[in-house]
């Protein structure tokens, strides 16, 4: 999983800092280019259809990534591939598949199981609204079953093809011990969405996670404008990923492939600034009376979730700075009302019961000022509802847990 081509045994390991930089991108300089060729093609030529013929069957057979040109591009694209080579080279799993969305990658997960007689999913709440969703209204042929992480290995069934945690959580930012978690799922494989601490905060593959996966629009495309998924996994999964990915056509756009390979390149300096932000503001936050609880994850990162004695709604509407808007990982800082927006789609009793309140505000924190910042969340705070507390909960990133490497 360390070799790609160009790539030989003897060569020490790379730091995930130079990794970033450099994966996806080791023949240009053979090539003759600095930047990353960007391949629109739809078709490619050939006079040989009978070696077309063979490979067809051999991505039939396996799923396995096709030798030479992609035939058509709902199999596959040479610059969407530089994208998912170095994903899987910073989540250190063999390969990485790509998707239109992170949904569409979940879908492809649940469909790749579902095809291999495995309807039964088991998973833990919360999730990002969506997922929850999907699972819930099994739309896909799926059935789902709730529970927290002490209850999986109960959970799981003969029928169980996929165990999915999030960790940390959306909203809410609640982690979940990946490695315990993986040792109750047996040989059931372990999803485990990654979105929100990226792999340079966590690789859970290193935990036993056989798929990791993103929502590529948050963080690893990191500018709030490509809608992208990927999932990071062995080979033998990725096979069943690219053939449902063929079949049901949720394939990422290489100009996505190539924004999404060029965010990876700022990825560790990007969750570095930002988490050494967001950790000041949960930190002030928490010392703040009008707040009653943060939420901020042990292991770090660019996420603060905290609930608000006032209205929350009138905080919302308060910032100028601070963009109000759903989605996260992008460059600027974005706040949004999971109980109105994210988590919208979950049934109310479900949502108060794993901690998404009618007070929770969720802040995605880019690359600004931390004063200016503060001095915006601060004005915001300061809606004619708000009202005084006395007991703020904050655990620090200290205290039991590693901080951001
Ligand atoms: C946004 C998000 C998704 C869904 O990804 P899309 O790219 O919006 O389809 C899945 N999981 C998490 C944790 C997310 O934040």
């Amino acid at each position: 999983m360390e070799t790609t081509a160009g790539t030989t045994p003897s060569r020490p390991r790379r730091t995930l800092a130079t990794e970033a930089v450099h994966a996806g991108r080791e023949d240009l300089a053979a090539l003759g280019v600095h930047a990353v060729p960007l391949d629109l093609s739809t078709t490619y030529p050939s006079s040989d259809s009978r070696a077309e013929a063979r490979r067809i069957d051999a991505f039939a057979a396996t799923g396995g990534r096709l030798e030479g040109p992609p035939v058509y591009a709902r199999l596959d694209n040479p610059t969407t591939a530089r994208f998912e080579d170095a994903l899987a080279r910073l989540e250190g799993t063999e390969t990485a598949v790509a998707f239109a969305s992170g949904m569409a990658a979940l879908t492809a997960c649940l469909l790749a199981r579902s095809a291999a007689g495995l309807r039964h999913v088991v998973a833990v709440r919360p999730l990002y609204g969506s997922s929850d969703h999907l699972l819930t209204a099994g739309l896909l042929g799926t059935e789902v079953t709730w529970t927290d992480p002490a209850g999986i290995a109960d959970a799981i069934r003969p029928d169980t093809g996929l165990v999915i945690v999030e960790t940390p959580a959306n909203p809410t930012l609640a982690e979940v011990d990946l490695r315990a978690v993986a040792h109750s799922c047996g040989t059931v494989p372990l999803l485990a969405d990654n979105t929100f601490a990226t792999p340079v905060l966590q690789r859970p593959a290193e935990s036993g996670a056989r798929i990791v996966l993103h929502s590529a629009t948050k963080y690893l495309g990191g500018h709030g404008d490509v809608l992208a998924g990927v999932v990071a996994c062995d080979e033998e999964f990725a096979g069943a990923l690219r053939q449902v990915r063929f079949a049901t056509g949720g394939v990422l756009h290489p100009l996505s492939g190539y924004l999404l390979l060029r965010g990876l390149s700022t990825l560790p300096v990007r969750m570095r600034a930002a988490s050494a932000t967001a950790a000041e503001l949960a930190r002030r936050l928490a010392a703040d009376p009008r707040v009653g609880a943060v939420h901020y994850p042990q292991i770090g990162g660019a996420m603060v979730a905290f609930e608000v004695l006032g209205d929350p709604h009138a905080v919302i509407g308060g910032v100028r700075l601070i963009t109000p808007a759903v989605s996260l990982g992008s460059v600027d800082t974005l706040i949004q009302h999971p109980a109105s927006i994210s988590h919208r789609v979950v049934p109310e009793a479900e949502r108060s019961r794993s901690g998404v309140s009618e007070k929770l505000l969720r802040l995605s924190v880019g690359l600004e000022d931390v004063d200016d910042l503060w001095s915006d969340l601060s004005l915001a705070l300061a809606s004619p509802d708000s009202t005084r507390a006395s007991t703020p909960g904050f655990r620090t990133p200290a205290e039991g847990g590693r901080s951001f490497a």
